[in-house]
């Protein structure tokens, strides 16, 4: 039991050192600025930061959810910052970043979701850095479909959307979302005429047919992108890992994935819903 516990060494990652990483971490200090890189522990931070790029967390750093694998504190948020999407877009210039990864905390305590700030944060950037695109890692907007609408009206090229596990695990991984819920936000991203994409953790417990139920489902309901990765515990307080997935077994669920219908799957260890994103916006 306890080597099984053990991190295997397809998990360990390189140290993030170098110019362009330190240049990415001045300025996401200098604007105040959350990256979910940060809160999240990712393991990729030396290869996406050392190559100029971070996912910005919008709408403050305080989330009125807890999922339960999630390192994000809860709690009310205090006032949003209408300053925030200057800010995120001036960095992104100041960056250079080719293609932007922008995400936000849940914000169920507004009435708009936060759908204004996000609007203004991808309008604001496509104005400041016309070349770059972007993706937008939205909430659960709880059905409020004219908050959806605004938030993915932007211009943004694709709409992300994470159901984070199964159905059978929601109830602990993911207690104030609906896995139907999110399905429908997807559908509705789709028939709205946005490329979508949507990520799941593996390793919490889920078995290898709710996988397949989990595809066929986003295939039923427009998902064009999959990621899947190994999800990782951030520290004690959360969600045990249940099991690490041997890499090979990714490459079998990216095929089955490809097989069933989705149009790209970016499938392994290390996969974040943000890796690799520049290659998703073709798909
Ligand atoms: Fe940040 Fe995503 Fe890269 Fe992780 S994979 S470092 S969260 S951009
Ligand atoms: Fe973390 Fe998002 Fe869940 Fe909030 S809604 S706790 S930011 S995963």
């Amino acid at each position: 039991e306890a080597t099984k516990k053990k991190k295997p060494n397809w998990l360990r990652v390189k140290l993030p050192v170098g110019k362009e990483y330190a240049k990415v971490r001045k300025l996401v200090d200098e604007h105040k600025l959350h990256t979910i890189c940060e809160s999240g522990n990712c393991p990729n931070m030396g290869e996406c930061w050392g190559a100029g790029t971070a996912t910005f967390m919008i709408l403050g750093n305080v989330c009125t959810r807890s999922c339960s694998f999630c390192a994000v504190a809860t709690g009310r948020p205090p006032e949003y910052d209408t300053d925030e999407p200057r800010r995120v877009a001036e960095a992104i210039k100041l960056m250079g970043v080719k293609h932007a990864v922008l995400t936000s905390v849940n914000r169920d305590e507004l009435k708009d979701k936060g759908a204004e700030i996000w609007y203004q944060t991808v309008v604001e950037t496509k104005k400041l850095s016309p070349e770059t695109t972007i993706e937008t890692l939205i909430p659960d907007v709880k059905s409020n479909w004219d908050a959806l609408y605004r938030m993915i009206s932007g211009g943004q090229e694709v709409v992300s959307h994470n159901m984070e596990t199964v159905e059978s695990l929601y109830r602990r991984v993911r207690p104030q979302a609906k896995y139907n819920r999110s399905l429908e936000q997807i559908k509705l991203t789709k028939e709205f005429g946005k490329r979508t994409k949507t990520g799941i953790m593996l390793g919490l417990g889920e078995k290898q047919d709710e996988v397949y139920k989990a595809m066929d489902d986003l295939v039923a309901h427009g998902c064009d992108i999959l990621t899947l990765g190994q999800y990782l515990q951030p520290t004690k307080m959360h969600i045990e890992v249940a099991e690490f997935i041997h890499p090979d077994m990714f490459d079998l669920y990216r095929e089955e994935g490809l097989r069933r219908g989705l149009k790209y799957v970016e499938s392994g260890p290390l996969v974040r819903s943000s890796y690799h994103a520049e290659r998703h916006v073709n798909v």
